[in-house]
């Protein structure tokens, strides 16, 4: 198990900045194997701190130039947004560590905050701006809203895990005063804010949701995983004179959006 675990923290990390730190722990960790009583004399200052603050600006600037800028993320206001927006804060203490790597992590409840990349790509394809009002369906983390909320004049989110909605409303509102959090099935959009600017969809459906493409204003993009559990594609919809274009992106595996007794939609 402690070998497992050694491997995967290191696969997790493979940003250059906090090298020595991690040589460090990395050290301690195969102590702690053969000899518990030495892991402990060497490894509890130095793992104990984990990373600062200075060492989490350089590790989100190397994922911006090598995750997102070197994919062919160009906007600039994006790329300024994720290298501000502290991605470390959105995830579970104990991967705080692994916050900046190149995939996925687990945020509880079976749920995942997403890889760094495909936030920025779904935040660039909307085209955001600063009097846009963006409805967001799959709070999660909390992690996309912010992104968002930098670039935007409001945003919407909604969230069906009351758990994951709860804590992202608590850290959310304490960072920006322009995000909505609210518990509830996002299939049905949010009615009495509408229209939107932008959609930003981040669990998948098997097919568009209509109230969400009624909600979207004439002129505006909706970003959206569609297709099967395990596979789908990140399209987006552009409503032109009340119809939907389409322009697929890119495969992608989102979980499913679910409804109040956790069928797909
Ligand atoms: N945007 C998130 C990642 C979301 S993961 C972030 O930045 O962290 C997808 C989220 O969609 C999960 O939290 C899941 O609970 C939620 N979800 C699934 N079906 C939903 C639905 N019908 N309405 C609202 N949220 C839903």
């Amino acid at each position: 198990m402690a070998i497992t675990g050694l491997k995967r923290r290191q696969d997790g990390e493979p940003i250059e900045a906090t090298r020595a730190a991690r040589r460090t722990c990395g050290l301690a960790a195969i102590v702690s194997v053969s000899a518990a009583f030495v892991s402990v004399l060497l490894s509890a200052p130095t793992c104990a701190a984990g990373p600062g603050n200075a060492d989490y600006a350089a590790l989100r600037e190397e994922m911006v130039s090598r995750q997102i800028e070197a994919r062919g993320i160009r906007h600039p206001k994006v790329l300024a947004a994720m290298r501000k927006v502290e991605r470390h804060l959105f995830v579970p203490e104990h991967l705080r560590k692994e916050a900046y790597g190149d995939h996925p992590l687990p945020i509880g409840e079976g749920q995942t905050i997403s890889q760094p990349y495909i936030v920025a790509l779904m935040t660039e394809v909307i085209a955001p701006h600063a009097g846009m009002k963006v409805l967001e369906i799959g709070t999660g983390s909390g992690y996309q809203a912010a992104v968002l909320a930098g670039l935007c004049k409001s945003v919407y989110t909604i969230e069906i895990v009351e758990v994951l909605g709860m804590r992202a409303q608590k850290l959310l509102s304490g960072l920006y005063g322009n995000v909505h959090v609210k518990i509830g099935d996002g299939y049905q959009g949010w009615p009495e804010a509408a229209p939107f600017d932008a959609v930003v969809v981040t669990c998948a459906p098997t097919k568009v949701p209509s109230p969400l493409v009624q909600q979207l204003a004439e002129g505006g993009r909706m970003v959206i995983p569609i297709g099967d559990a395990g596979f789908q594609e990140l399209v987006v919809l552009t409503k032109q004179k009340g119809r939907l274009v389409q322009d697929r992106i890119v495969p992608v595996r989102f979980v499913p959006m679910v409804d109040s007794a956790g069928k797909t939609y």
